[in-house]
């Protein structure tokens, strides 16, 4: 059955360094409650806001990945409802059938579909800066049963992007993947860091041919949009075929159960009393253009193609993409002379996955070596001083575990005595050699175990090991068969 999904998707720009109108931290979750605050956060009578120079740059910047026109100046407008962890009554947005000016209005954004490796497009409605409320905490367990709220206004006057889109995905997979590439490429301008809890939050609407839309509210990351819309699809679809109707309602998203329920009726747009915001005089946005631009440089996108350009396979390049450092570190590492495609393999493959075994957290620059150690490490295979075993098996867990070693002190010791070892393995193991002369092809196996557990862990390819074995061991044939 054909569906519809359309995402309305808030990012917090966690990267801002202040809160929107004030200057308080905009990443609130190293302080303790209501610690992170001031009188205009608060809603104070008589505070009044200022505007936040770089989180307008950074919405200006996102505006200019979605294509849009950027409007001359940006008008704030009040957006009133009663809720207590809005201290002002109302919350500062932007509204243009209000007197508002939103950042953006109609744009446009491609996303990767990993599935299908197509740039997929879909239509950006609109684009706004707004703040974010407080959090409402509930000591007695969820807003159903707790006898009590506590409010914690640390967030509160967070900077936060609305953006939403028309309602062109096609399934619940690519609406998970249009989230991840829309963080990654918000990521790459300096605007947020999505990892962080409670960093971004979604509203998906959903519609089957034959039915109403409908919304499903508050959806705390990428997976959870997935199974929430397959859920929701699966609903929908049932109603559908049994002779029901689908009719047009807002429902929430119990992660817990994994099920979507009706919610409480909201206010509708009337009611929200929208004004222009007096204390905040329009933005003007021309002389914020070129500093917007100058976070544009490099996108996921850009980063990808390029790498794919030099032969790099999609899988590992996407891989790398993913990791901010881990592309800039490709950048920097990558000369004339290296292997492009090795290099990718060791930084988006064995080295991130050696991170991961680790538990540690890739995205951390900290856990990364320069970049000339990755290009030290291609060179040793192309020049063949040491084996691409030794360096994906040995040497990079070693880095992973401390990436600012000396890389000297980790290399293995070259095993040029390999053959001498093989001699004393072949005169010790007698029965295995018997049985491989005698055809029993797995004792050979055996005897290459037995030569690289006397070898350590030195650099030795268990493929020269086994040919030398090989070699080794015909000789010694021959030699019988001539005797006997
Ligand atoms: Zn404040």
């Amino acid at each position: 059955m054909k569906m519809k999904i359309g995402l309305e998707v808030h990012v917090q720009l966690t990267r801002a360094g202040t809160k929107l109108f004030c200057g308080c931290d905009s990443d609130y979750r190293v302080y303790a409650t209501n610690e992170n605050v001031c009188p205009v956060c608060l809603g104070l009578p008589g505070a009044l806001p200022v505007p936040s120079k770089k989180a307008v740059i950074l919405a200006l910047a996102a505006a200019m990945i979605f294509n849009c026109r950027i409007p001359d100046a940006i008008v704030f407008t009040r957006k009133h409802y009663f809720y207590p962890d809005l201290p002002k009554n109302y919350q500062i947005t932007q509204y243009e059938k209000a007197g508002g000016a939103p950042v953006c209005l109609g744009g446009e954004f491609e996303y990767l579909d990993p599935d299908t490796w197509e740039w997929r497009k879909v239509r950006i409605r609109r684009l706004n800066l707004e703040e974010d409320p407080g959090r409402s905490v509930y000591p007695e367990g969820s807003i159903v049963t707790s006898r009590h709220v506590l409010v914690d206004y640390n967030r509160s006057g967070v900077p936060l992007l609305e953006i939403v889109t028309e309602p062109d995905i096609p399934s619940p997979r690519a609406a998970r993947a249009f989230v991840e590439y829309l963080l990654l490429s918000l990521e790459y301008i300096g605007a947020v860091n999505p990892r962080l809890e409670g960093a971004f939050r979604v509203d998906a609407n959903i519609s089957l041919e034959g039915g109403e839309r409908v919304e499903i509210k508050n959806i705390g990351s990428t997976y959870e949009v997935e199974k929430a819309l397959l859920y929701e699809y699966k609903r929908q679809k049932l109603l559908l075929e049994n002779g029901g109707q689908v009719k047009r309602e807002t429902r929430h998203w119990d992660a817990v159960r994994r099920v979507t329920k009706p919610l409480r009726h909201k206010e509708e747009e009337e009611e929200y009393l929208y004004m222009p915001d007096p204390d905040l005089p329009p933005v003007l946005t021309r002389p914020l253009i070129s500093e917007a631009k100058e976070r544009l440089v490099t996108l996921p996108r850009h980063v990808f193609e390029w790498m794919t350009s030099k032969g790099v396979s999609r899988e590992v390049a996407w891989s790398i993409v993913q990791v901010q450092h881990a592309a800039q570190l490709y950048k920097e590492a990558l000369t004339s002379g290296t292997d492009p495609r090795l290099l990718a393999r060791f930084i988006g493959v064995d080295y991130k996955g050696a991170l991961k075994d680790l538990q540690k957290d890739v995205h951390d620059p900290g856990n990364w070596p320069e970049p000339a150690v990755f290009r030290k490490l291609v060179e040793y295979v192309q020049t063949g001083a040491y084996p691409l075993e030794a360096i994906t098996g040995i040497v990079i867990p070693k880095l992973a575990v401390n990436p600012q070693v000396n890389l000297e002190s980790i290399l293995p010791e070259k095993a040029s005595n390999v053959e001498e070892v093989i001699r004393i393995v072949i005169k010790e193991n007698r029965k295995a050699v018997n049985d491989y002369l005698s055809g029993r092809r797995k004792a050979l196996d055996y005897l290459v175990g037995q030569v690289i557990r006397k070898v350590g862990k030195k650099a030795i390819d268990p493929r020269t090991v086994r040919e030398l074995l090989i070699k080794i061991l015909t000789g010694e044939r021959e030699r019988r068969e001539r005797n006997s």
